[in-house]
């Protein structure tokens, strides 16, 4: 209950100083219910991880409007480490590439899991640079999903 009345109140500051735009209740839920409560990223469940946020796939600094076409669920992480970004590294070539965009591109065919299901793997540019740039397999990520695994949570399955 506190952790939601903190979040609304820093959701409503941020909109005060114009650092977030309004994004209505059914806007939300629209959001949250086409991603099936699963980030849209990393795939992590809302149910694990409880807080989600509506990521602008293309920023708001960059001119990404806030509609259901730009929009996508994200973990906090995700959102976090995406920041302002579009594109990213990719390790294996050193290349830049486009960072994965959930409303154009199939998550299948840019991410897959490992066998232990503990890791994003990903066989193309835009997928690898997606995972480094969000961290999605950073140590704390790839131990708490050996735990999820182990619960019977992960892989992901849409609530
Ligand atoms: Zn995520």
């Amino acid at each position: 209950m506190f952790a939601e009345k903190s979040r609304l109140r820093y959701r409503s500051l941020s909109q005060a100083w114009g650092l977030m735009a309004y994004i209505s209740n059914a806007l939300r839920q629209l959001v949250t219910a086409r991603a099936q409560g699963l980030c849209e990223y990393c795939q992590t469940a809302q149910t694990i991880v409880i807080e989600m946020e509506l990521d602008h796939i293309i920023p708001e600094a960059a001119g990404g409007a806030t509609e259901a076409d730009n929009l996508c669920l994200a973990c906090i992480s995700c959102n976090t480490f995406k920041s302002a970004f579009q594109t990213g590294v990719d390790p294996q070539t050193g290349a830049v590439a486009r960072l994965f965009n959930p409303r154009q591109q199939q998550w299948d065919e840019h991410f897959r899991w490992s066998v232990d299901g503990s890791q994003i793997i990903s066989t193309t540019a835009t997928g690898r640079a997606t995972v480094a740039r969000l961290q999605m397999n950073r140590s704390l990520a790839v131990h708490a999903r050996h735990l999820w695994v182990q619960a019977g949570w992960h892989p992901p399955k849409a609530i």
